[in-house]
C-alpha cells in the first residue's frame, strides 16, 4: 500500500512539474477551447509515465468533458478550435469526443482535420 501511495505521490509531483511547462506552451489557456477558469493538467494516459505527450493543459468544463462527464453536445461548437492544435494529443484527444458525439458538423469539422501518423478518431 505504502509504495502505491509513494508512486501516486511521484506521478502526482511529474505531472505538476511538466504542468509548468505545458501552461507556459498553452498560453495559460484552456488547450480545447482556449477558457481561463481552473486550469490543471489533464492526464490522458495514466497507466504511462506522464510526458508532455500524455498531457492535456484544460479547463474545468473540458477536463469534465475528457473524463466522460455529462455535457451538451452543442458545447463542443466552441472547442473545434482545438483541432487547430500542433499538439497531436489535443487535436486527437478531442477529435474522438467529437465523433463520439455523433452530431453531423462535429464529425464534418473531424473529417477536414489532418491526423498525423495512422490516428483514426
Ligand atoms: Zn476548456
Amino acid at each position: 500500500m505504502v509504495r502505491g501511495f509513494d508512486r501516486h505521490q511521484e506521478r502526482q509531483s511529474s505531472i505538476q512539474i511538466l504542468g509548468k511547462t505545458l501552461s507556459k506552451n498553452a498560453r495559460f489557456q484552456c488547450e480545447w477551447c482556449d477558457g481561463k477558469d481552473e486550469l490543471r493538467p489533464y492526464d490522458t494516459q495514466r497507466k504511462k509515465e506522464p510526458t508532455l505527450d500524455t498531457l492535456l493543459f484544460l479547463c474545468e468544463d473540458c477536463r469534465n468533458i475528457a473524463s466522460g462527464g455529462k455535457f451538451e453536445v452543442n458545447s463542443l461548437r466552441n472547442r473545434l478550435n482545438g483541432l487547430w492544435s500542433e499538439r497531436n494529443i489535443v487535436k486527437e484527444t478531442l477529435a474522438v469526443i467529437l465523433v463520439e458525439s455523433k452530431a453531423l458538423w462535429a464529425i464534418e469539422a473531424v473529417e477536414n482535420t489532418y491526423f498525423e501518423g495512422d490516428f483514426q478518431p
